[in-house]
């Protein structure tokens, strides 16, 4: 059966996720960005947390934690190769590893390049992956720490995972990347009517977050740097996607 999910603002632009198993009670809290919207959310559903999933060691997925744990006394699993900047872990995890949430199978992937050592967890049975700053809606995380061939790898590796699957991001930063989005893939009618989709949701004050895989394979240039239309578009018809990506990134940071 899968997981009921829920999405928790947090901060000023953050999301935290709950995904919580009705039969067995288990609940697991995807990144710990704030401490009170994330109790608030527990305890209106009357749910104990049971796991606490970190993907990266910045400030605002981790600093939550502290508060949360101390009510809901969880078992923290991270990146084995971000035990040193994490807070403590019960359970490291790297690619390819496997565990469960209340009978279903979580998936880690190595998604590095928004940060080295940076994880996503995904769990086919609920047709869900979490990704936090890595894809993002119709965008993916600066480079502070990787390089632009990690990233691509990473979102390749992402973008393999099926059409239906609900991407669940770690900011809301949809409306300022579809501007962006627009300038690189103009023609584009599906991110058009996105685009204008994201305004009508955040005039309305509606998250945009999560989003779908297949949507963000027609829609996010960072997962189109092979898209020939947008290589057209750069003046680099037939580069490696690599490069493109690379190219995509560094306008981005410019934007
Ligand atoms: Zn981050
Ligand atoms: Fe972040």
């Amino acid at each position: 059966m899968p997981l009921e999910i829920v999405t928790i603002p947090c901060l000023s632009d953050n999301y935290a996720f709950l995904a919580h198993d009705p039969a067995s009670g288990e609940t697991a809290l995807i990144d710990a960005p704030e401490t009170d919207p994330i109790l608030s959310e527990l305890d209106a559903r009357g749910w104990r947390l049971t796991h606490v999933l970190l993907t990266h060691h910045h400030w605002d997925h981790v600093d939550g934690l502290a508060g949360i744990v101390a009510r809901h006394p969880a078992k923290v699993i991270g990146a084995a190769a971000d035990a040193h900047r994490l807070p403590h872990l019960d359970m490291q995890v790297a690619e390819g590893d496997r565990f469960e949430i209340g009978g279903e199978p979580v998936e880690v992937f190595d998604v590095s390049g928004h940060t080295v050592g940076h994880v996503a967890y995904y769990m086919p049975q609920s047709h869900a992956v979490f990704t936090a700053d890595s894809l993002m809606a119709l965008g993916c995380g600066r480079l502070f720490e990787g390089n632009a061939a990690q990233m691509w790898a990473s979102l390749c590796k992402l973008a393999a995972l099926p059409d239906d699957t609900l991407v669940c991001s770690g900011h809301e930063y949809t409306q300022s990347n579809a501007r962006f989005a627009l300038t690189v893939d103009p023609d584009n009618p599906d991110l058009r009517g996105r685009a204008a989709e994201i305004d009508a949701a955040r005039a309305a004050g509606r998250p945009t977050v999560p989003s779908s895989l297949g949507l963000e394979k027609a829609t996010n240039p960072f997962l189109r740097a092979d898209n020939p239309a947008i290589q057209a578009h750069l003046g680099m018809a037939g580069a490696d996607p690599a490069q493109v990506f690379s190219e995509i990134r560094g306008r981005k940071d410019r934007f």
